[in-house]
């Protein structure tokens, strides 16, 4: 373990020691923390594919509400050629669109 001197306070310390123990001078800067970008769900984007591909459950895909999200798609794909289902899941995709703030996984969409 061999040792170095601090540049500042002309100490010599382990150059294993993250740092002078002496005055504090870094040996070797931080490592660096690796930028994480999370992005929340966007509640423009649930509103506007709930308008446009609600009857499919995209809106509820993107907002990892899969449960509901499979039930529209199932609903609509299997009843399709009824009236009724489609009106049914459509509006229900509206009611959605308008009173949905929480994601599936419990986060207020920003
Ligand atoms: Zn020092």
């Amino acid at each position: 373990m061999p040792l170095i001197k601090c540049p500042d306070c002309s100490r010599d310390f382990s150059d294993s020691a993250p740092a002078c123990p002496q005055c504090g001078h870094l040996l070797r800067p931080p490592a660096a923390t690796p930028l994480v970008v999370v992005l929340g769900t966007q509640r423009n984007f649930y509103v506007l594919a709930a308008v446009f591909f609600g009857m499919l459950g995209v809106h509820n895909f993107y907002a990892s509400r899969y449960t509901r999200a499979v039930i529209q798609l199932v609903l609509s794909l299997l009843l399709c050629w009824t009236i009724i289902a489609s009106i049914v899941v459509a509006i229900w995709a509206i009611v959605e669109a308008c009173c949905v703030r929480v994601d599936g996984n419990g986060k207020t969409m920003a």
